[in-house]
């Protein structure tokens, strides 16, 4: 029903940015070549998601905005295990009880797309129309029903600092994608298909760090850290720029990041920071992602050698570019 979409909403969709993660990483999960995020107005009045992808049927477009049609939770056992998966089945259901919400969709095989409009969670129509295949979600005036929310936002700036930050974290983790971003018509990132992530660390990094960036590849055990590190001449005031993905999930993790700090063993400059990609792979159990799936803190069984690994990529990748 309604309401308990509209609170479920208040888990999963936060800002504008939080509706533009999910709705890009059910593009990815669709097998997506190529996914263009629009927004007006920081995402505050428009956010338009559009993916070449796998596309649903009528059925399977009705069934995504029922909420938990598409959970994975049959059993006990399986409620249990949503802890560590997130609210599976939620996000479209939840986004389209507080905004004007349109899903058009289409699969590969199919003539015509199927359209459904909704709006504060009420479905309006649900018509045929015409439309490439692969799928496209418009979440319009988000929050417009629940003002307090709304009161939350902060400027169209800053929300659309949000979404720029989220797309970028995205689009590292997934390289081979092609990712556009327009605000108001305007393209503000291109992040082309087919790229690997050294190529995609250093259009996300930006100019000055692309001519200065090493690669790092060092296994200890059962972690292995891959990514690349910047040159600590071109280091930053902010920490914005380290980007941390664990077994391909980005999180954050202030031992990480000091473990990187050890890495560059005084080669940056006091009080700045280093931008750096870092990609911990390491056996499931070793780590626990937070039960709440907007939060991207983890908790790693046993830290220490994460942060050994770490330090020893960087160090390493340092050292191999002074010869
Ligand atoms: P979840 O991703 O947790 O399953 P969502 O509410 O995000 O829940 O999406 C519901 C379902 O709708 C997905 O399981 C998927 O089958 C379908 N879906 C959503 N977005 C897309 C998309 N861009 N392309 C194809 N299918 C999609
Ligand atoms: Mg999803």
């Amino acid at each position: 029903d309604i309401l308990s979409n509209q609170i479920a909403a208040g888990e999963v969709v936060q800002r504008p940015a939080s509706v533009v993660k999910e709705l890009v990483e059910n593009s990815i999960d669709a097998r997506a070549t190529r996914v263009t995020v629009e927004m007006d107005k920081g995402g505050k009045s428009l956010i338009r998601v559009s993916d070449d992808g796998t596309g649903l049927s009528r059925d399977q477009a009705l069934l995504a905005i029922e909420r938990y049609a598409t959970s994975k939770i049959h059993t006990k056992e399986d409620l249990f295990a949503i802890a560590s998966f997130g609210f599976r089945g939620e996000a479209l259901p939840s986004m389209a009880s507080v905004s004007k919400f349109c899903l058009v969709t289409r699969p590969q095989d199919a003539d015509t797309a199927t359209k459904v409009e909704m709006a504060g969670g009420k479905l309006l129509q649900v018509s045929d129309t015409g439309a490439p295949a692969g799928t496209l979600v418009e979440v319009r005036h988000l929050f417009f029903n629940t003002p307090a929310r709304r009161k939350f936002l902060k400027t169209d700036t800053t929300e659309g600092a949000h979404i720029t930050d989220t797309l970028s974290g995205l689009a590292l983790g997934n390289p081979s994608v092609g990712f556009r971003l327009f605000s108001k018509n305007r393209l503000v990132k291109h992040f082309p298909p087919d790229q690997d992530l050294v190529h995609r660390a250093m259009l996300v990094l930006g100019q000055d760090a692309a001519d200065h960036l090493y690669e790092m590849d060092y296994s200890a055990g059962d972690v292995r850290v891959t990514g690349v590190c910047a040159n600590p001449a071109v280091s930053r005031a902010t920490a914005g720029r380290i980007y941390l993905f664990v077994n391909q999930r980005l999180v954050r993790d202030k031992g990480v990041v000091a473990a990187l700090f050890r890495g560059y063993a005084g080669r940056i400059m006091k009080g700045r920071y280093p931008m750096a990609v870092v990609c911990c792979e390491l056996p499931c159990d070793q780590v626990d992602v937070n039960v709440h799936p907007s939060k991207r803190e983890i908790k790693f069984l046993d830290a220490r050698p994460v942060y050994q690994a770490v330090t020893a990529a960087v160090n390493t990748a340092l050292l191999a570019a002074q010869q």
